[in-house]
């Protein structure tokens, strides 16, 4: 999903890239004992479980515990298998990072750039990993020319008649792509227009998936959508759609084509203009702590409100389809408006359950099933001679599912995560955030750089940085450097210089200043929300794009010019978008014109 332009370039700029550490590593064995299993499709009531060497080698009443296992007592405790989270996308390792920390083990991923991808299958493949979750993926998308999922600067291979089907499918078996993702999207229930390809191009295409042994999974957002998806063979539908509710016709032929859904409840909690942005995540006192302010903010940012949707238009949906026996998947989208990795899947198997489901087939549809019907024959139960990927939690999710946050301790091949590290490096950000704020506080000039000092230092927040598309697939390029010569005859000045490119929708180059305690976290400004600088340049167009806690996805932009001459510039950033000056977490000075840049920066100071 995501069709908010910006959505790839915020997901990089904005993620947390704390690391994950393992404790211990797989050789050693472990036993839980007394412990109540749900095995992946039901309640195992208090037992044994071992593991050895991150395989689960057996389970059961009498069996005895290996000398020298670590042993964990499980009374009152509940053991699930790691979380599989069948729709998310991902660009970074510390996405999937993030991921085990709330007990999502296994992650499909449903369209990010086929480098990336093949970078995580082949260190996958090259041993156990057990500081993250395990990514299969589609790699590259099904879609029209301009169509939904050309917006993210990833550079996608359309396709443009039936013909090139064949063709376009191998090329994404040769990429190792673990299953292939269709898009029907005509935007209509947005109230936009764009592109789709049509129901020959989407039965080519899932025909070839099909002759080369790979499930086909189509996005569909509409009633219609869904029809020409089934009717084309698909093997399941990516999100539940929510213009409607599915008719007869629709359920019969699900079940009849045995096609399954991936709801993706969770990323539209606030799709319709009555449907509010959910804040329980957040409120959670068992998730809050492993929250960072990037996740906070995707959480707390609204997927906007169409008119012709709701969620409990997909909430019904999806119990209508339950009922009807089509295979329900649990999956997010994340990490689109309204969700974040890994933390989000509570939220959707509850969600799973407000829709009617019960708690353990909301757990199975987290488990079992995303395992089997994606062909995974080595995770998603507790049973023997399964991977060890463990969540312990506290109480019984199958009674309560939200005891699923609860949670003791995550496994990866029986290699526990370091969640207390996690958390503890999160409390060190928060805590240099409150004492940051606690300056910022006060009144006066706050300098940031003059550059005097003839390097890149700030008087507060981080280092002067270059930043440009690249991280988006683009290729712009920018350099700085404090030069001899600034403002008003001083000494030294930032010079910025590059090239901006055409290769992502959304181009730019230029320089970054994180006013916050850590990058990307947010800096209360509003004691000083006017920004001063003075700068000189070659003419060509010039503009501040701000990042804002409170503004989502779409970074707020203010334009100016420059001449050979230096001239001093004051902007109010509460006046720029919407921007709240609370929660300034960037502010970049960047050209967006394609062709060659520079220019000198210099007296930059919030007043
Ligand atoms: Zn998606």
């Amino acid at each position: 999903m995501g069709w908010i332009k910006t959505f790839a370039l915020t997901a990089l700029l904005v993620t947390g890239s704390l690391p994950v550490s393992a404790q211990g590593d797989s050789n050693t064995s472990l036993a839980f004992t007394n412990v109540q299993v749900f095995d992946g499709e039901a309640l195992i009531p208090a037992t044994t479980v071992v593991v050895e060497s991150g395989v689960i080698s057996v389970v059961g009443e009498d069996v005895v515990v290996p000398d020298g296992a670590t042993v964990v007592d499980g009374s009152g405790r509940t053991l699930l298998p790691g979380l599989i989270d069948a729709h998310v996308h991902t660009f970074t390792p510390a996405m999937l990072q993030q991921a085990v920390v709330f007990g999502v083990t296994t992650v499909f991923d449903m369209f990010t750039s086929e480098g990336f991808a093949g970078q995580m299958r082949s260190e996958q493949a090259a041993g156990a990993v057990t500081t993250r979750a395990d990514m299969l993926s589609a790699g590259m998308l099904a879609t029209a020319p301009e169509g939904h999922g050309t917006q993210f600067g990833i550079d996608v291979a359309t396709l443009t008649a039936p013909e090139q089907a064949e063709a376009w499918v191998a090329d994404r078996v040769a990429a190792g792509a673990d299953y292939i993702k269709v898009v029907i999207e005509s935007g209509e229930e947005m109230g936009f227009s764009q592109p789709t390809i049509d129901d020959q191009i989407v039965a080519a295409v899932i025909q070839a998936a099909h002759e080369a042994g790979l499930l086909a999974i189509t996005h569909v957002q509409t009633l219609e959508a869904a029809h020409m998806a089934v009717a084309a063979g698909t093997d399941g539908l990516a999100h539940m759609f929510s213009d409607a509710l599915p008719d007869q016709a629709l359920i019969d032929a699900m079940v009849a084509g045995d096609v399954f859904v991936i709801p993706t409840l969770s990323v539209f909690q606030s799709i319709g203009v009555d449907d509010p942005v959910d804040t329980s995540l957040a409120a959670d006192e068992r998730l809050a702590p492993f929250l960072s302010s990037a996740d906070l903010q995707s959480l707390q940012s609204p997927y906007h409100g169409f008119e012709t949707l709701s969620l409990a238009n997909a909430s019904e949906g999806v119990a209508l389809l339950h009922a009807a026996g089509v295979p329900v998947l649990a999956g997010t989208d994340a990490p689109n408006p309204g969700t974040a990795f890994g933390v989000s899947m509570h939220r959707e198997l509850e969600l799973l359950v407000e829709a009617g489901m019960s708690p353990s087939e909301a757990l199975a549809a987290a488990t079992s099933l995303n395992a089997t019907v994606f062909g995974l024959d080595d995770r998603g139960r507790i049973a023997e001679g399964h991977s060890a990927d463990l969540v312990l939690v506290d109480g019984d999710p199958t009674l309560d599912i939200t005891a699923t946050r609860a949670i003791v301790d995550v496994y990866r091949h029986g290699v526990p995560v370091d969640r207390a590290a996690y958390r503890a490096d999160l409390d060190a950000l928060r805590e240099a955030a409150a004492n940051q704020a606690e300056e910022l506080a006060g009144s006066g000039t706050l300098l940031v750089s003059d550059f005097e000092s003839g390097d890149l230092s700030v008087g507060f927040g981080n280092e002067w940085a270059a930043t440009t598309d690249a991280q988006a697939g683009g290729d712009s390029t920018a350099d700085i450097a404090v030069v001899e010569g600034g403002a008003a005859d001083s000494g030294y000045s930032l010079q910025v210089s590059g090239v901006v490119g055409e290769a992502f929708e959304l181009p730019w180059g230029g320089v970054m200043f994180m006013p916050g305690a850590a990058p990307f976290a947010p800096a209360d400004l509003s004691s000083r929300p006017n920004l001063s600088f003075s700068a000189r340049g070659d003419g060509s167009p010039l503009r501040i794009q701000l990042f804002c806690a409170n503004t989502g996805q779409v970074p707020p932009e203010w334009a100016f010019e420059t001449s050979d001459e230096w001239q001093q510039y004051e902007v109010d950033l509460g006046t720029v978008g919407d921007c709240d000056p609370s929660g300034v977490m960037a502010v970049i000075f960047s050209a967006s014109q394609a062709g060659e840049y520079s220019f000198l920066l210099d007296d930059v100071v919030f007043r």
